[in-house]
């Protein structure tokens, strides 16, 4: 068969890619030990579960379901309470997890040839995702030196023939959060550009040590009428299967979205709505949340001291999300295990073949001097792995 240029030019998602690897290699026996996931260990909570299975009892089996606009308004008032922003359900599209919500975001905005500026290191999917709606994804460069983080001159020097910017803290790949005060000059300098802000907000409840979240649409609010946000369930409420996300923004742009859906997906699914919505309003959620997010703390400060420990590595300190992104680029050049290591694929081949430990090279980011591994993995298994890394490299 002859495929369509827009599929062609687009890679199937490399995270994916290491982990069904590694999935692979276990099945075959061998023992690794995976950094690749980006998803949390935890099972969904219970009081969760138990909603949607209700649910499902009670006969929420159908389209339309009854149940998708107290969700939007469980939104709403989550996005009052946690965010500071004043929302109403026109506002809100329930999508089928985050990944969807951006990339109908994605599909109604961009013309052929549109530029979206995505600060580098990026999610994997964030430039595909723009090639796959006609536009041009155009890399906003940082570097380990400068803690990952793009500048207002950025912003300025870049922002003027751009239509969107993507920011994404606490980030995949890096787990770098920005700051208030960081968002504020973003911010003020966004306002001098017309670019619509897409603010990714999905690691919003796995923020670590003295760091506090800030949306830019609270830091901001001069910029709501073109300020977008996403989040979903997957992360905070370790519901990563479920496929639950949404989008909340201007009316006119989620009605787009809501055009676009109604030839796409009808409605999320009917009964796991009755878990999200459970999620955000039953008082056990936040205690729950935390419990999760003080383990993922310290894994992440265990797993950030041992890489660290190792020779020639540096790490920038992960406030947020479940990833450290080391840098790795003194060992290129070397050979190790059998491999010539000239990049962070050869690296993470040597890694997988001469210690069995998977993680996943920062060229899928578009960082070719790094490397990510996930903590969403118990302290035994960031213990064997680093062990196993440490006989490697030193
Ligand atoms: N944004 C970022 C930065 C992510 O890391 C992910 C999940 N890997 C998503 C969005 C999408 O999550 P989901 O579709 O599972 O809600």
């Amino acid at each position: 068969m002859k495929f369509s240029d827009r599929i062609s030019c687009v890679p199937a998602s490399a995270t994916i890619a290491i982990t069904a690897r590694a999935g692979q290699m276990k099945a075959d026996g061998i023992d690794v030990v995976s950094f690749g996931a980006g998803e949390p260990d935890f099972d969904t909570p219970q009081f969760i579960k138990d909603a949607a299975k209700a649910a499902l009892d009670a006969g929420d089996t159908k389209y339309n379901p009854r149940q998708l606009r107290a969700l939007k308004q469980a939104i709403c008032d989550k996005l009052a309470r946690d965010n500071q922003v004043t929302a109403s359900p026109e506002q809100v599209a329930v999508t089928f997890g985050g990944k969807h919500a951006l990339y109908d975001a994605f599909q109604v905005l961009i013309n052929p040839g549109d530029k979206v500026l995505i600060p580098a290191p990026y999610w994997v999917s964030y430039p595909e995702q723009v090639k796959l709606a006609g536009g041009e994804p155009v890399a906003m460069p940082t570097s380990p030196e400068g803690g990952f983080k793009i500048t207002p001159e950025q912003v300025l020097d870049m922002g003027g023939d751009a239509k969107i910017i993507v920011l994404n803290s606490p980030s995949n790949p890096t787990g770098v959060t920005y700051t208030r005060q960081e968002l504020a000059a973003l911010g003020e300098a966004i306002l001098k550009t017309n670019l619509i802000v897409f603010s990714d907000e999905i690691y919003e409840n796995l923020i670590y040590g003295q760091t506090k979240f800030h949306s830019m649409a609270t830091v901001e609010p001069k910029l709501a009428d073109r300020m977008v946000i996403f989040n979903g369930l997957a992360k905070t409420f370790a519901m990563t299967g479920w496929r639950l996300g949404w989008v909340f923004g201007p009316k006119d742009l989620i009605g787009a979205i809501g055009r676009l859906m109604s030839h796409e997906t009808t409605n999320p699914v009917s009964f796991a709505l009755a878990g999200a919505y459970e999620a955000y309003t039953n008082p056990k959620a936040s205690e729950t949340v935390e419990a999760m997010r003080v383990q993922f703390e310290a894994r992440g400060k265990h797993l950030y001291e041992r890489l660290v420990a190792l020779p020639d590595v540096t790490c920038v300190m992960p406030t947020g999300a479940f990833y450290c992104f080391p840098d790795v680029r003194r060992h290129y050049g070397r050979r190790i295990a059998g491999v010539e290591v000239t990049n962070s694929m050869t690296f993470a081949k040597a890694c997988l073949e001469g210690a069995n430990v998977a993680l996943v090279p920062g060229n899928a980011f578009g960082e070719d001097r790094c490397v990510r591994l996930s903590f969403a993995t118990s302290l035994q298994e960031i213990d064997k792995g680093l062990d196993r890394l440490g006989k490697l490299l030193g």
